[in-house]
């Protein structure tokens, strides 16, 4: 595990005791913390603190003019702040948020710390997921969005390096729990024994990482944000239909747990550009052979071209596939 960061940063953030490096991205590095601060250690023993070093945010927006969309600058940092912090309470399928802090080196998002780490370690570690623990991983990222959705919130970066998990544990010789969700729609797994994982097991999913997130809708009035006024009507439908990119995103995320590669690759970025604005994608022979035609089904409803065409979240929610989760055959297995 990575060192903490120089002495200076860790004395300028002293309500946190920074213990090691549990991720990064592009601008961001996460550590997992101790709170002193008795509050917030009253309700959590760990954290995470995601660190925005001003200095390396300045020189790589100089540097690389390619990173479109990922330029990170303070209005950026304090937006994705406000959105994390809108939509974060009420919603057990999204990393709570618990403090932002600001000093002349460092920006630090304070969020509660999900000790699996990422869903894509997971992929990468077990090749791919069966289709029930597909359907308990997908469906919880369902509920996410939903939530962000009903508050006018679209993420724009749904993939697995942002989804995160907190592990179930369970003892091998132990008898799984099996319970039946009542409500497919609103109940979480949570505690219920999915196959394929041995030793332990994927349990609450959340999704993270707010930074490229856009506020469409204003909650209480479900118009859009600016100056509604004069926001002309191909704008309006624009804003429509946005909400419907992060179902794509479900779409390749389902995809690449169920075979354990992403619909969509290539070297050459024009290749890759053409075969995604085409939807150039197949059920590749022989990963896909086992996987039965409902979950193809539900991909192919993800992964529409045409956006009015494409599942939103209630119809994702509401698909067969995701709602035949069966404990009985599951036992049997
Ligand atoms: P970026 O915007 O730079 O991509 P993220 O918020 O996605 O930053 O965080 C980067 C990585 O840090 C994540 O992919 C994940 O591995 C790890 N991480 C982020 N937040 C948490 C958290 N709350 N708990 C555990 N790990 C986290
Ligand atoms: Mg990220």
């Amino acid at each position: 595990k990575e060192m903490v960061p120089r002495f200076k940063e860790q004395f300028e953030l002293n309500d946190y005791k920074l213990l090691c490096k549990v991720g990064e991205g592009a601008f961001s590095k996460v550590y997992k913390a101790v709170p002193l601060n008795t509050t917030i250690a009253k309700n959590h023993k760990h954290v995470a603190v995601k660190i925005i070093n001003k200095d390396n945010l300045h020189e790589k927006e100089q540097k690389e003019d390619s990173n479109v969309g990922k330029t990170t600058t303070r209005q950026q940092v304090l937006k994705e702040v406000s959105i994390h912090k809108l939509i974060s309470s009420n919603c057990e399928n999204i990393v709570q948020f618990i403090e932002f802090k600001e000093t002349r080196s460092n920006y630090y998002i304070v969020q509660e710390l999900l000790d699996g780490g990422e869903i894509f370690n997971e992929i990468v570690k077990y090749t791919y997921f069966s289709e029930d623990l597909c359907r308990h991983v997908i469906r919880q990222l369902g509920l996410a969005i939903r939530h962000l959705h009903s508050m006018g919130v679209v993420h724009r970066d749904i993939k697995p390096e942002n989804l995160l998990f907190n592990p179930i544990a369970y003892q091998p010789n132990e008898t799984p729990k099996l319970r039946k969700s009542d409500d497919p729609n609103t109940k979480v797994d949570e505690g219920v024994f999915i196959p394929h994982v041995g030793g332990g097991s994927i349990g609450i999913v959340k999704l993270a990482d707010f930074g490229l997130s856009k506020q469409i809708f204003q909650t209480n009035t479900m118009t859009p944000c600016g100056t509604v006024g004069y926001t002309a009507p191909e704008v309006v439908k624009d804003e429509n239909y946005s909400m419907k990119v992060d179902m794509w995103g479900v779409g390749c995320v389902l995809y690449t747990m169920l075979c354990g590669f992403p619909p969509f690759f290539d070297d050459k970025i024009d290749v890759l550009t053409e075969k995604i604005s085409k939807g150039q994608y197949t059920f590749l022979k022989p990963w896909w052979d086992e996987i039965s035609d409902g979950a193809k089904r539900c991909v192919r409803k993800l992964l529409e071209v045409d956006p009015h065409r494409r599942y939103d979240i209630e119809q994702f929610l509401q698909d067969p596939w995701l709602n035949s989760f069966d404990c009985e055959k599951v036992a049997q297995q």
